[in-house]
């Protein structure tokens, strides 16, 4: 299947890391122009851009964090400017917060992570729904998590803002339907990236990990951006309002393999 995305307007939130990076690759690589959005590194982020540009692709870096209204409207004018208005964003910047029961946690911490992981996509999809609306074309894909289904112990916050991110999907699919605008989230499950490098730089844990994966192996950043891609092409023209996991089968409760 040939996935063509020539003359398309993407954003990619959190662009400059892990699966951000390989989703803006994969985009460009279907011909889509990207922006490439960052909140630190801005090195990095550069360095994205020029190799897509050196790929002959059409690329910026544009600064925002995604949890500041005003940053964002910023940041959606600046790449109607550059590469024009957006026709697919992707909401991919995220934090996990780091462990914390929530009796011991602290709010301010809980609070920012909502704010980054939850109203970043809605006020990111906001200012992309503003201009796709009207022109009755656009997708919106989200990255969530299996956590927006399976709970995590420490991570209330997290698991709850991909869990809000999850229905903030199915709502936003249903008002944009009208529209001809798709909304879809994709929920990645343990992914070679800088978030978890803790868990598979060390031995022990990438084993006990492996033991929630059917598939048997960790993924990596190729399996979610493929996945994106698709979603974001036509070919994918009457997916919305869903999730798609792509999680080497992590949500299909492998501790009940062995019947018991
Ligand atoms: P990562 O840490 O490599 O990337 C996260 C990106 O988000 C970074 O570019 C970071 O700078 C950016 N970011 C953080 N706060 C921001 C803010 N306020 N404004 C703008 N950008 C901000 O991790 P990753 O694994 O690539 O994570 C990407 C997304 O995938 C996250 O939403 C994460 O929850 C989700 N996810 C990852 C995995 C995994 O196994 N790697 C699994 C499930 C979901």
């Amino acid at each position: 299947m040939q996935i063509d995305l020539s003359g398309k307007v993407a954003l990619v939130t959190g662009g400059n890391s892990g699966l951000g990076e390989g989703i803006a690759r994969g985009l460009a690589a279907s011909g889509a122009k990207v922006a490439v959005n960052y909140v630190t590194h801005p090195e990095t982020a550069e360095a994205l851009v020029g190799s897509l540009k050196a790929k002959g692709g059409q690329a910026v870096a544009v600064l925002a964090d995604v949890s500041d209204p005003a940053a964002v409207a910023a940041m959606f004018g600046q790449v109607d400017q550059q590469l024009g208005p957006v026709d697919i964003l992707v909401n991919n910047a995220g934090i996990d917060g780091g462990r914390q029961l929530a009796w011991e946690s602290d709010i301010g911490s809980w609070q920012r992570v909502i704010s980054i992981n939850l109203v970043g996509p809605y006020l990111c999809a906001r200012e992309a729904l503003q201009r796709m609306v009207g022109r009755k074309s656009g997708v919106i894909v989200n990255i969530t998590s299996v956590h927006e289904r399976i709970a995590w112990s420490g991570y209330s916050a997290y698991t709850a803002s991909k869990a809000g991110v999850s229905m903030l999907t199915q709502t936003l699919a249903q008002e944009a339907a009208p529209y001809g605008v798709r909304v879809v989230a994709v929920a990645p499950g343990a992914i070679r990236t800088p978030i978890n490098q803790n868990v598979w730089s060390d031995p022990a844990g990438l084993k006990d990990l492996l033991t929630k994966i059917p598939l048997g192996r960790i993924g990596e950043v190729e399996d979610i951006a493929q996945m994106v891609v698709f979603l974001a092409s036509d070919q994918a023209s009457y997916v919305t309002a869903t999730t798609v996991y792509v999680d080497g089968g992590m949500t299909d409760y492998p501790d009940f393999s062995h019947g018991g």
